[in-house]
């Protein structure tokens, strides 16, 4: 059964199909591997082992009546912060404890239509705010390589369970990198599509003019399949795109010769561990190997970024964290009137983090400062999304660093929120820019720690960043689940 790890979702919808293993054999093996290795790791927050198991039957009968989605039958793990029917989901905050969503997010209406199986809800930094999965109210989900170390965040339980093989993939959400940092931290892919691509309907909003879902996987295949199931446009969303969504899986394999790679000077920035960019400049001469072009290109304004960031994201937590005040979701801290019944709610329910959030942002948005940081933050962000349009007429796309460094250690940023911010310097500005940008594995550090390669792509040109990246994988190969996840 263990080289089920090393399959494809394509090569498992083979076995589903010609019955050699069934939707149910194959829930359990996953359900038994989180009971062995999940009490360390601590990717799940929740196991929904009777609901897999049914899901898993009905996906049986339907694979019998000859229906046969990319996903049909195979058990997937999600981020927090969908709301699930039926299901607590908690965005990993004490405030939404007990929330049973009364409706499915669009993302988890097409997972459902296609026939997945949902094994639990993976941890994450609570409402999304973080870059080490510290953040969550409820446990610290460490990373496979090094369980002494972070898995990088927010979506970090989505990319440790992925890289122990605790699910076949998962989906997780990227306002300024908690896709790609935790992938490139575990040594997995991970996609951010387009601002738009995915319906946000029913995904709990953190900043919501830079949230956007994707896939988390072990491979390339896998992740242009499912953002194939979850891309388009949802009425339920007003910002989603009205285009057509590609068959992404038809990109793969496609051969990468005369393309140009750009590559931003100013990612390569001091503080940059030698190992990181190491690995990088040797992903750059493989793509050449392979036919592709480098060109130096610049964005000036990045050094800007992750300030705009923090003026723009606080600013639209504030206002949407404001509906949490005990009276229509989770908890509820009884007071002497309603002021003070909001007040302790709130106060119990967030953690710090969330709290210096909806604190900054409030502030930026206050009206003697509005001007002063707001508007200036979203004047900002349109020269940072100039900067890629003008760099886009020299390149067709642009490779970088994922992150600065590799996994650090658990505790070590906690008291330095600043350190912790300015990690995400190479994510960040793909966000405010809308831009979609895949993270993929490229290597080791000395301490055998992974090392993600960033490729960022034109808006809604999902499909060539996947061409890329297949091309790459091919090359080097796709890694296996780390050693002490195979005992
Ligand atoms: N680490 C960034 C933050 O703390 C990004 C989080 C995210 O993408 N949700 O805001």
């Amino acid at each position: 059964m263990d080289n089920i790890l090393d399959m494809t979702i394509r090569e498992l919808g083979d076995l589903l199909k010609k019955r050699k293993i069934s939707s149910v054999e194959l829930t359990r093996f996953f359900l038994d591997r989180i009971k062995k290795y999940d009490s360390d790791l601590q990717s799940y927050l929740n196991i929904t082992e009777g609901y897999a198991l049914k899901m898993a039957e009905d996906a049986d009968k339907r694979i019998d009546g000859g229906d046969n989605g990319i996903i049909l039958g195979i058990p997937m793990g999600i981020k927090d912060i969908f709301c699930t029917r039926g299901i607590e989901t908690t965005c990993a905050s004490q405030i939404l404890k007990g929330f049973v969503p009364p409706y499915d997010a669009t993302v988890i209406q097409r997972l459902k239509a296609n026939g997945y199986v949902h094994l639990g809800r993976l941890n994450m930094d609570e409402f999304a705010m973080g870059s080490s999965t510290e953040n969550s109210s409820f446990q610290v989900t460490k990373n496979p390589w090094d369980i002494k170390r972070i898995p990088g965040g927010s979506s970090g339980g989505s990319a440790a369970a992925v890289a122990a093989g605790l699910c076949v993939a998962s989906l997780g959400t990227d306002t300024g990198g908690s896709i790609r940092q935790p992938a490139s931290l575990c040594g997995v892919v991970g996609l951010k599509p387009t601002y738009g691509r995915v319906s946000r309907y029913g995904l709990i909003a953190f900043a919501s003019s830079l949230d956007q879902i994707g896939p988390i996987t072990r491979n390339v295949s896998d992740c242009a399949g499912l953002l194939s199931i979850i891309a388009g446009h949802d009425p339920m969303d007003s910002t989603s795109i009205p285009e057509p969504v590609p068959d992404y899986t038809a990109y793969l394999g496609r051969d990468i010769k005369g393309m140009r790679i750009g590559i931003p000077q100013e990612y390569f920035i001091e503080g940059m561990e030698k190992d990181v960019k190491q690995a990088i400049e040797a992903s750059i001469a493989l793509l050449e190997r392979n036919g592709a072009s480098p060109v130096n290109i610049s964005l000036p304004h990045t050094e800007y970024a992750v300030a705009t960031y923090y003026i723009i994201c606080t600013a639209e937590a504030s206002s949407n964290l404001a509906r949490y005040d005990g009276v229509k979701y989770g908890l509820r801290v009884d007071g002497k009137d309603i002021i003070d019944m909001y007040k302790k709610t709130r106060f119990r329910g967030f953690g710090r983090e969330v709290k210096r959030r909806i604190i900054l942002g409030t502030y930026v948005l206050s009206s003697g400062y509005y001007d002063a940081y707001y508007r200036k933050a979203s004047k900002v962000r349109t020269l940072i999304r100039r900067d890629f349009e003008n760099a886009f007429s020299q390149c067709d796309i642009m490779i970088t660093p994922v992150s600065p460094t590799t996994a650090f250690m658990v505790g070590e940023r906690m008291d330095d929120p600043l350190t912790m911010y300015l990690s995400d310097i190479c994510t960040i500005p793909v966000n405010l820019a809308g831009l979609p940008a895949i993270s993929l594995p490229c290597g080791f550090d000395h301490s055998n720690l992974p090392i993600g390669l960033q490729i960022i792509g034109r808006p809604l040109d999902e499909a060539r960043i996947l061409q890329v990246a297949y091309a790459f994988e091919k090359e080097r190969g796709v890694k296996r689940i780390p050693d002490r996840y195979m005992q």
